[in-house]
């Protein structure tokens, strides 16, 4: 495969840990201006829904794609992040948060 030090960023890519080694700078420019999103964004129905079903012992738990904590913001209370979280990091070296 050819170099990828200066390969677009895709949307996979972005989170991927060998791209973040790569250029890790490029990742934090793109979470400087991500966080904040996430901080303002609001849920919509989408994310109360499963809330919802989680409080109305329908559901067990939320299992999401998502990294912004929308569905805690809307009620989620056992909810499974399974690409990680941005309201959550640790050191790749001695794992503290
Ligand atoms: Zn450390």
């Amino acid at each position: 495969m050819a170099s990828t030090q200066h390969a677009p960023m895709t949307r996979t890519g972005a989170f991927a840990v060998e791209w973040f080694d790569r250029n890790p700078s490029r990742f934090f420019g793109f979470v400087h201006d991500f966080i904040p999103l996430c901080d303002h964004a609001q849920p919509t129905r989408a994310h109360r829904f499963p809330a919802e079903l989680e409080h109305q012992g329908r559901v067990a738990a939320v299992i999401t794609h998502n990294t912004d904590g929308l569905h805690q913001k809307s009620g989620g209370v056992n909810v499974l992040e399974i690409h990680g979280s941005f309201q959550h990091a640790h050191c790749r070296t001695c794992r503290r948060d």
